[in-house]
């Protein structure tokens, strides 16, 4: 969608908005629909072309909801609601929302399965115990000795964060051996370690079958989440999870007090996201996510994360072909570069210290609009401003 056909579309959902308004005391207080209903009238693949925005708008008074994420990363077929294990997907705000709901999931289902079968009457005792030696692991630490250690030192490994693309620089873990190094110091059963794949940015990459491989392992994993905010064309805030065993969320978070029985939960027709989740109320984020599938299609967001990567190889080309050997102390200028050009404002950089003590520029291109030029000049400002710190 350019600017034109956006404002396009923005005048018109105003106008509907109006409409709405305006004829509000004509519309039923609930809904007239039937829990359900959508499943029937969505396609069960989501569009591959992008749609024009008046047919996507025309849909909003009769048809809603995506369930097509799952397919479009590739996950396997577990991860869906309608999977063997009966697994499916929640949206959350952010990443680290997702990643503590999974962790408290995690650590309910550890807790449970080790104290299975203890009396009543000794089971707080039993859970505390055990809780106090539980350790969550991420994946620089997922060797098998370091999970032997802490066994020694009398602590439980019960979850661990494998990362497919970390904040810093994108470095993305070696699935295979981790959930080999898990196959044989924890094996899948009871007291296993919760494997949950953060893909909080990289994870858009999925939507291109050229990295459908790094999917490969998942089903040997618990969990995935990916902020559809970062890098696939949805406003803040979307973080959406997948579970194999949605079991396990809601074992974890299901209360259901009088006021919130209703005939449509109990008897299974509806999913009850809050059992999902910490909060009871929640956004209707899905939505949005309906709306930019439909406006780009596959197609479209595969257009967009193969431009991000062209200008990233771009970019580390035009680095590469330019290195700066012979410097000393490169930190120092790295650092002086940064904070020059971030104080000259007319790019915006962010930094990092990566593994080494290296001071790092981070370069990250994070809108639709931005095209090769733009590329090629935020490497000429990093040159020039190099250069003159060199002679200064
Ligand atoms: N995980 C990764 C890999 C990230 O890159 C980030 C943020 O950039 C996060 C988690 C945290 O994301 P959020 O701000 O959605 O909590």
């Amino acid at each position: 969608m350019d600017l034109e056909g956006f404002k396009q579309a923005a005048l018109s959902s105003i106008d509907e908005i109006v409409r709405y308004y305006e004829n509000i005391t004509e519309r039923r207080v609930v809904s007239s629909v039937k829990p359900g209903y959508l499943r029937e009238l969505i396609p069960s693949k989501p569009p591959v072309k992008g749609e024009q925005w008046e047919d996507i708008q025309k849909d909003i008074e009769t048809k809603i909801m995506p369930d097509w994420l799952a397919e479009m990363f590739n996950l396997p077929d577990t991860y869906r609601s309608s999977g063997t294990t009966l697994g499916g997907g929640v949206i959350h705000g952010t990443a680290s929302e997702a990643i503590l709901t999974i962790m408290v999931a995690a650590r309910d289902k550890y807790l449970r399965e080790v104290t299975e079968g203890v009396p009543a009457d000794r089971l707080d005792d039993a859970v505390a115990e055990a809780r106090n030696r539980l350790v969550a692991f991420g994946s620089a630490t997922t060797h098998s000795t370091a999970v032997m250690k802490a066994r020694a030192n009398g602590l439980t490994p019960f979850y661990l964060t494998a990362s497919l693309g970390t904040t810093d620089c994108c470095a993305y873990d070696d699935f295979e051996s981790i959930a080999d190094v898990l196959h044989e110091v924890a094996p899948p059963g009871k007291g296993e370690v919760w494997v949950h794949v953060d893909a909080a940015y990289a994870g858009a990459a999925l939507v291109c079958p050229e990295y459908h491989h790094f999917t490969s392992q998942f089903h040997r994993f618990h969990s995935f989440n990916m902020n559809l905010h970062k890098w696939l064309l949805t406003d803040f805030d979307c973080s959406v999870t997948f579970v194999q065993k949605r079991k396990h969320y809601i074992d974890a978070f299901s209360m259901t007090p009088p006021y919130l029985r209703n005939n449509y939960s109990e008897s299974g027709l509806v999913t009850d996201y809050r059992d999902w989740q910490i909060p009871l109320g929640r956004r209707f984020r899905s939505l949005k996510v309906w709306f930019v599938i439909r406006t780009f299609g596959v197609k479209g967001l595969q257009e967009h994360v193969r431009k991000g990567i062209r200008h990233g190889d771009l970019f580390t080309h035009l680095v590469q072909d330019r290195s700066g050997a012979g410097l000393n102390d490169k930190n120092t200028l790295t650092e002086k570069v940064y904070t020059t050009i971030n104080e000259e404002g007319r790019i915006y950089l962010t930094s990092t210290i990566l593994d080494g003590g290296i001071y790092a520029i981070r370069f990250c291109l994070s809108t639709p609009f931005v095209d090769e030029v733009h590329v090629r000049d935020a490497f000429k400002e990093l040159v020039e401003t190099t250069e003159r710190m060199l002679h200064t």
